[in-house]
């Protein structure tokens, strides 16, 4: 029996130490995975680390100093650029053509049809090309073609216009403004205004409220030339008060632009034409007495030139120059 318990007792020594070796060996184990895998988790946090580091660098290389690049070569010095160039060239405009003008007349022409076919030449009526000829003469000659408010603001609000202005004017608002007229003014860069009769923009021989609209869009002055064309001096006050009045309404509502001057039919008015006139609230009022337009005129009485087929580069040069015929 002891011998038997010496054994068992060896025995349960050399397990016990066993198991202690395997307890020390797995501990030793453990430890050394563990701390390996810490220096793996470590490195592997660091290199992202450092990757995420170097990727917001490269984040800041990119995005900040080349926006800050950016931002200076686009949006700051070419604006600063545009502002000055903008300057410089209101500076040279200013300098090259607009010197004060405080005293002469502006010459105002008066054209009616311009037609295709020259055999259909009358006095109201001139070809095409002999037309273009003429607006060639004053373009060359260095001449501006006035708008109807600079005409106005010239001539009643003490404004500067160049020295060399003139103003085109159409009477009657015929189609051939659109088909044979428009197309000149965009060539050569020039501007107009057109008296239409605001009850006549039927499409046929008139132009129609589209085309004058789209006349007005580019620049053209739309402006009134009454509602029917009847001669304002044969009319009682309150007629002629509509006249004015409601076809200024009715051309505004088109061109969506204020209507400040008439065109009499046929040149005649009378004293109650002066009245309705101030009443519709008209700024300037066109005759087609022989003349220019003036600062000493009266605002109801603006003299033209009216001008033909028969006018060759010579006579309109006549007419640039302050010699009427
Ligand atoms: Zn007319």
């Amino acid at each position: 029996m002891n011998a038997e318990n010496k054994k068992i007792k060896v025995l349960k020594r050399k397990r016990n130490l066993c198991i202690l070796l395997i307890l020390i060996a797995a501990t030793v184990g453990i430890t050394f995975i563990a701390t390996s895998n810490k220096d793996e988790i470590d490195n592997t946090a660091y290199t992202m680390n450092l990757g995420s580091n170097i990727h917001i660098q490269s984040k800041m290389s990119i995005k900040i100093e080349p926006k800050a690049e950016v931002k200076k070569e686009n949006k700051i010095e070419p604006k600063v650029e545009a502002k000055k160039e903008d300057k410089k060239e209101v500076k040279d405009i200013v300098k090259s053509n607009f010197v004060i003008n405080n005293t002469g007349g502006v010459p105002v022409i008066c054209y009616h049809s311009v037609v295709s076919d020259s055999s259909k030449r009358g006095p109201i009526a001139i070809p095409k090309e002999r037309f273009r000829q003429q607006l060639k003469t004053i373009k060359d000659a260095g001449f501006i073609t006035l708008t109807m408010s600079q005409l106005n603001d010239y001539l009643f609000k003490g404004k500067s216009i160049p020295p060399k202005s003139i103003v085109i004017t159409f009477d009657d608002g015929y189609i051939d403004n659109y088909t044979n007229v428009f197309p000149i003014l965009k060539e050569l860069h020039m501007n107009a205004t057109i008296f239409v009769v605001s009850s006549s923009l039927d499409g046929a021989r008139f132009m129609t409220p589209n085309e004058v609209k789209e006349m007005s869009d580019y620049g053209i002055d739309i402006e009134s030339h009454t509602v029917s064309h009847n001669r304002l001096s044969g009319l009682s006050y309150e007629q002629q008060f509509k006249e004015l009045k409601n076809s200024k309404e009715a051309i505004e509502k088109i061109t969506g632009k204020p209507v400040i001057s008439i065109a009499y039919p046929e040149g005649k008015y009378n004293k109650d034409t002066k009245k309705a006139f101030l009443a519709s609230g008209y700024s300037m009022g066109f005759t087609t007495a022989r003349g220019y337009a003036e600062r000493r005129d009266s605002s109801t009485e603006l003299n033209r030139i009216c001008v033909d087929y028969t006018y060759g580069s010579r006579d309109i040069e006549n007419i640039l120059n302050y010699v009427i015929r």
